[in-house]
């Protein structure tokens, strides 16, 4: 069974079967495929006996989009299981342990998260979760700044960077974040409702340029090991838990673009909020939560990062250099800045939506909504370079509400 072929819930138990250290041999196990995947398999395997259970994650050879399907590198399942290593090294019990990774299969073994639940669902469900901002400012300042120059041996870092070279998956966000939203793409899609503000994004030389400088760094800036796709859905999470998951996306990136993406899908539930919160009070109420949350995750961030760098920074002139750590955490709140804004644009007139808008069935509310996160996106964008704060990017959301 070695030879690479998509499992079925057969095989998939039987590989299961051999983690001695998680099931009892000759246990009655139990598989679920439970994947929402157009790009992987994902299996639940259990022993209803003992409660013990894992994740198998296998990835397919093939990516389902618009109906038709284009060849995706393998490879991706070795960057994933390589990142979740290397993310639980860095910032220990903020992603699931590793069991197993088979290079043949293109799988990955990991403990099984279900007693999370993904943190899109929950904000959609109006959760709270108090230790968040703590957890992934933690998750970021730890995984960003160790795999960065100003935390690693830089010559140990190039030869990283070559082990996390990614580019098909990196073709998807250039082409379906920075490039397809600001064209008539074949692969956008939007309501009707809102033909008006797509077409406008088409002609906006304003925002192209910004967004061509973005991209030119997402294209060119290898700053540190990102995990690339850190919407909500790629977060578990319960009250005193947050889990980090699908980093097949990893790659030598700039370091805004993860901070952007958790900042953007805050926002974006943030945009919903006119559906899913029951009257007025509530509204404000949830709001504030999201975006006191944003504010915290940067106020962390910010912290959490410079200390490390006073403790463990290994660049000399960057250290003592006046004015440098201010220019270069400035720097870095510009670029978290446009990304949020590229991400919220992308998820309304794009490829792939969420769910917190697209599942907005009132068709008036839902337009809201997403003129709503359009406005946010790309003023954003057009700040970016002129943010001096957090408090900026907070002020372009609460007057566009
Ligand atoms: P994809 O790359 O295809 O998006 P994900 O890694 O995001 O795959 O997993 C898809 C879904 O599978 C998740 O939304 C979640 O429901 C489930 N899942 C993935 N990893 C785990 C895990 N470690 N524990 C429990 N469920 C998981
Ligand atoms: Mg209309
Ligand atoms: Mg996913
Ligand atoms: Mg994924």
């Amino acid at each position: 069974m070695s030879a690479y072929h998509p499992l079925n819930e057969q095989e998939a138990i039987e590989i299961a079967r051999g983690l001695e250290s998680i099931f009892t041999p000759g246990a009655h196990l139990v598989s679920r495929e439970i994947g929402d995947g157009n790009l992987n398999l994902v299996f639940h395997i259990s022993d209803p006996k003992e409660g013990s259970s894992l994740i198998l994650k296998q990835a397919l050879p093939y990516a389902k989009v618009v109906g038709e399907s284009w060849p995706l590198t393998l490879d991706r399942a070795r960057i994933e299981s390589e990142a979740l290593i290397q993310q639980g090294k860095l910032a220990p019990g903020l992603v699931p342990t590793v069991y197993k990774y088979d290079p043949e299969l293109a799988l990955t073994i990991m403990q099984d998260l279900s007693d999370h639940v993904i943190m899109r669902r929950g904000l959609i469900e109006s959760g709270r979760y108090p230790l968040f901002a703590e957890h992934i400012s933690t998750f970021l300042a730890n995984t960003l700044f160790f795999t960065s120059d100003l935390g690693m041996n830089q010559q140990s870092k190039k030869l990283r960077v070559r082990e996390f070279i990614n580019p098909e998956l990196c073709k998807i966000t250039e082409d379906l974040i920075f490039d397809h939203p600001y064209t008539d793409a074949d692969t956008n899609s939007f309501d009707e409702a809102i033909r008006d503000e797509a077409e406008a994004l088409w002609n906006d030389g304003e925002l192209h340029l910004e967004v061509a400088l973005l991209r030119e760094k997402f294209l060119t800036q290898a700053q540190a090991l990102l995990h690339g796709d850190l919407h909500t859905g790629s977060i578990f999470i319960k009250p005193d838990s947050t889990q980090v998951i699908d980093p097949e996306f990893a790659y030598y990136g700039p370091m805004g673009f993860d901070i952007g993406a958790v900042i953007a899908n805050l926002l974006l539930n943030f945009a919903a909020r006119g559906h899913w919160d029951s009257d007025e009070t509530a509204r404000q109420e949830y709001r504030s939560y999201l975006i006191e949350t944003i504010r915290e995750i940067w106020i962390k961030f910010d912290a959490k990062f410079r200390s490390l760098w006073e403790k463990n920074g290994v660049d000399r002139i960057s250290m003592t250099a006046p004015g440098y750590k201010d220019n270069y955490m400035n720097r870095l709140l510009q670029d978290t800045v446009g990304y949020a804004g590229s991400k919220m644009v992308r998820r309304i007139v794009g490829l792939a939506h969420v769910a917190d808008i697209d599942q907005i069935p009132d068709p008036a509310a839902r337009e809201h909504a997403q003129r709503l996160a359009l406005s946010i996106g790309k003023e954003l964008i057009k700040r970016n370079r002129k943010t001096a704060a957090i408090e900026d990017l907070i002020e372009v959301a609460q007057s566009a509400a």
